[in-house]
């Protein structure tokens, strides 16, 4: 599932199988994590429990999502065209970012990548060669993406094994309704075996001499027993941190982020294939078009703006007819120092929060149920193990963090005190260094297993005018001419591949996944 592990059967003589699995909390990542064991770890004598409270309810606002979910759904079985159909899904081919770089600034972040790299030098080399040469005539980076060309005129084409470069080429996501994918789920969870307990989490109890959590208490003095628990009870954090208080890393000097306003409103036309983010004064606002709404939400600073102008920029920015009253969160970024600690395993919100600018909880939560099935535990639990897991739990926050963190650091803004605050900040000494290697000679080194890849930075860096003092000299050993013409024609074959695509909402509808 993205990860390069296998799953591997383990056990010896020493210990005994895992038998009662405790997932506490329905919201997708409840669900998610009891869909996926009850495929891959029912084995007809392990019991595996939901519990879950209605009158606590759940976030429910994950709509956008990022391309390694495909594989999360295909390894569960499930047909796109009905899970897009069952969600009100849609496609996505990537981000549009306007306002970051500068006020009136517009680009894109597409999944994918950009043209094609000549004699092994990558392509955005090449580009950076063209732009010193020719000026803005080299056209921008992102007319050389074919999922950015889609997206740009509202088309949409799969990439299927019969597609031919460069619809071959087009790398996507989905956009959905989070509240009806974790309906869909449990339907699938509950054929496969999984025990739904409603109910009120009023206790925890645990064993005095491990420290491990050995049963929760509900509601109407029921007792749930179990060996391994998942913590997916949203930011509170009910056994991670209220029992087992694990603590948690605060990263609001880097992001300072923490409350949202949501708001459906109604969609018309054919939906756009991609995400929208629009930088405020001191926050940005999201766009996501579903089939049958659009999903919006502007996700602000309180130590830059108070919650009444937030909402006011969030109401004066929609399109559509509102369909409810704008819905505040409160969110705290960071992540708990340890993911997994004694018997309890944190997912989702539960684990930590990184704002949704680059839609990545949800990959989150694939990617710590992915994680764990490559390390999951026999009885007693063995604490390397464990160490694996957080460890690469923690690589992984880290990579998004900073990720998310160069939107914000890379910009020319100052016209508010939030711009001027985060342009002016000290960021991690990992993304320091990216910046730095970048601004010299437009280099982008993949470190481990990385989330967001070279054309990833490369989107976001020359997007935000960050152009490298120079491009790497391997780029200077092909004839300018003979590189100008290859790229002109990329761009004319990119968009003039896009034109004759079905718009969005045709290719939906023909597939059968329109709801
Ligand atoms: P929740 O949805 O909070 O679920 C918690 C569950 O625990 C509920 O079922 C609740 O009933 C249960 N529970 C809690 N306490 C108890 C108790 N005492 N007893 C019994 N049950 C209990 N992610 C993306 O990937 N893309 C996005 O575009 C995106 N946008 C977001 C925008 C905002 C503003 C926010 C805040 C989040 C966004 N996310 C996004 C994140 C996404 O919403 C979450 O990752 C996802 O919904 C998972 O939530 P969860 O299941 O961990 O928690």
């Amino acid at each position: 599932w993205g990860l390069g592990y296998t799953l591997v059967n383990k056990g010896n003589g020493n210990t005994t199988r895992i038998r009662d699995v405790v997932i506490v909390g329905g919201g997708t990542a409840g669900w998610m994590a009891a869909t996926a064991l009850s495929r891959y770890f029912n084995d007809g004598q392990r019991q595996i429990t939901l519990i879950e409270s209605d009158a606590i309810g759940t976030v429910g606002v994950g709509e956008a999502t990022i391309p390694p979910i495909r594989e999360f759904n295909s390894m569960l079985g499930i047909s796109e065209n009905e899970f897009l159909s069952e969600t009100r899904g849609t496609f996505k081919l990537g981000i549009e970012f306007v306002n970051w770089g500068r006020k009136g600034d517009r680009y894109f972040h597409p999944f994918g990548f950009h043209g094609q790299d000549l004699h092994g030098i990558p392509f955005h080399q090449l580009y950076l060669r063209e732009r010193a040469l020719r000026g803005a005539a080299a056209g921008s980076i992102g007319e050389f993406s074919m999922s950015s060309a889609a997206a740009a005129q509202g088309r949409f084409g799969r990439p299927s094994a019969k597609a031919k470069p460069p619809v071959s080429e087009i790398r996507y996501a989905y956009q959905f309704d989070a509240n009806l994918y974790a309906a869909y789920l449990r339907k699938l969870a509950e054929q496969q075996g999984v025990r739904r307990i409603e109910g009120k989490i009023v206790g925890v109890r645990g064993d005095a001499e491990s420290g491990d959590v050995t049963a929760v208490e509900l509601e109407g003095e029921r007792t749930v027993e179990g060996q391994l628990f998942i913590d997916c009870s949203g930011f509170r954090g009910l056994l991670i941190e209220d029992s087992l208080e694990t603590g948690f890393e605060d990263w609001s000097r880097w992001l300072p982020m923490d409350r949202a306003f949501a708001l459906p409103t109604s969609g018309s036309g054919s939906p756009d294939p991609f995400t929208r983010a629009t930088a405020h004064d001191a926050g940005w606002q999201w766009r996501i078009p579903l089939q049958h709404r659009t999903g919006n939400g502007h996700v602000f600073s309180s130590a830059f703006t108070s919650e009444d102008a937030a909402r006011d920029i969030l109401l004066r920015n929609v399109e559509g007819e509102a369909l409810a009253e704008p819905r505040l969160l409160r969110f705290a970024t960071g992540m708990r120092r340890k993911a997994w600690n004694h018997n309890v395993v944190a997912l989702g919100l539960s684990s930590g929060f990184l704002e949704p600018l680059e839609s990545t909880s949800i990959h989150l939560i694939q990617n710590g149920i992915a994680r764990l099935f490559a390390l999951f535990p026999d009885w007693p639990i063995d604490p390397r193990d464990r160490d694996d897991y957080n460890r690469g739990m923690r690589e992984l926050y880290e990579d998004v963090r900073d990720f998310v963190i160069l939107h914000y650091k890379a910009t020319e803004r100052d016209d508010t005190e939030f711009w001027r605050y985060v342009r002016n900040m000290e960021v991690p000494e990992t993304l320091a260094k990216r910046i730095d290697q970048w601004q010299r000679r437009g280099r982008v080194f993949r470190e481990n297993a990385e989330l967001f890849t070279m054309p990833s930075w490369v989107a976001v860096m020359l997007g935000q005018n960050v152009w490298p003092e120079t491009h790497d000299p391997m780029a200077d050993t092909l004839d300018k001419h003979k590189v100008a013409m290859a790229m002109g024609q990329m761009r004319e074959n990119y968009r003039s591949t896009a034109e004759l695509l079905p718009t969005h909402e045709e290719f939906l509808r023909k597939a059968g996944a329109w709801h």
